[in-house]
């Protein structure tokens, strides 16, 4: 059983070297090795507003025949709502910035929804930067007394030029300067997930590199809107928009390799 916006963890043995297949949500990814041959890790996750109810998650070793379902029942959670107030030109858009933001979203949403790939990550995920979460994720919003967009990644505290860094291994997706990420970067791990960092000051890596767990990716800044220097921080898995924060706490309780 698993929250809306929770994660889900799978951990499996086989006599074989071949990346067992983790089937979910009409999506398919490849599990990623664990620290002792034969065993092997993934993770799924349950979308923010995914419709409460029973999902089947299958893991499949093509070669073999093997093939085990699970049904995974999905609750919904409240998150809770926060009310901002932004500066009014920041939040009512005029035509021509109206017609930017629907551009970005559009490219933002097709560097998401690209083919899961194979896993670059290997197991624990690292924290981007040390502060703690001053905006949770999931909350609804209310801006400026509007209903908005919900909050789908976390707020982590920093000062403006702390280093950022990339939670694991992939490859940098897409960079650029969008009207509410600011300075931003996205990586794909493979396996299906995906993270990504918003309002930087200073983005260090570029489109298609390779980045490794720990490499900066950038400067944390208050870049789009933001209303001071902060890391806005998101992961997406099979798609899903999912909380950092118990994802994280999962992979410290993991060894590291
Ligand atoms: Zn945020």
């Amino acid at each position: 059983m698993i929250d809306q916006g929770d994660v889900g963890f799978l951990k499996i043995h086989t006599a074989g070297d071949e990346s067992p297949e983790i089937q979910w949500m009409n999506r398919e990814f490849l599990m990623a090795p664990d620290r002792s041959r034969g065993t092997w890790i993934g993770f799924f996750g349950a979308d923010l507003k995914l419709l409460p109810g029973a999902y089947p998650v299958v893991v499949k070793i093509p070669s073999t025949g093997f093939r085990r379902q699970i049904d995974v029942t999905v609750r919904s959670k409240d998150y809770g709502v926060r009310r901002l107030t932004l500066p009014k030109e920041l939040v009512d858009l005029d035509a021509i910035t109206l017609e930017r933001v629907k551009r970005e979203a559009a490219i933002m949403k097709q560097a998401l929804e690209e083919r899961a790939t194979v896993p670059h990550w290997t197991g624990p995920f690292v924290k981007p930067v040390s502060g703690e979460v001053i905006g949770p994720f999931g909350q609804a919003s209310i801006i400026n007394g509007m209903p908005r967009s919900p909050h789908s990644g976390v707020d982590l505290k920093g000062e403006r030029g702390t280093p950022v860094v990339a939670i694991n291994n992939g490859r940098v997706v897409l960079t650029g300067e969008h009207f509410f990420s600011g300075l931003f970067a996205v990586v794909d791990h493979g396996g299906a997930i995906q993270s990504m960092y918003f309002h930087l000051d200073k983005i260090l890596v570029h489109q298609a590199e390779q980045v490794t767990k720990g490499q900066t990716l950038g400067l944390m800044g208050a870049t789009g809107r933001a209303t001071g220097p902060h890391l806005h921080f998101g992961i997406r898995i099979n798609g899903a928009r999912i909380d950092p924060v118990p994802f994280m706490k999962l992979n410290e309780s993991m060894e590291p390799r």
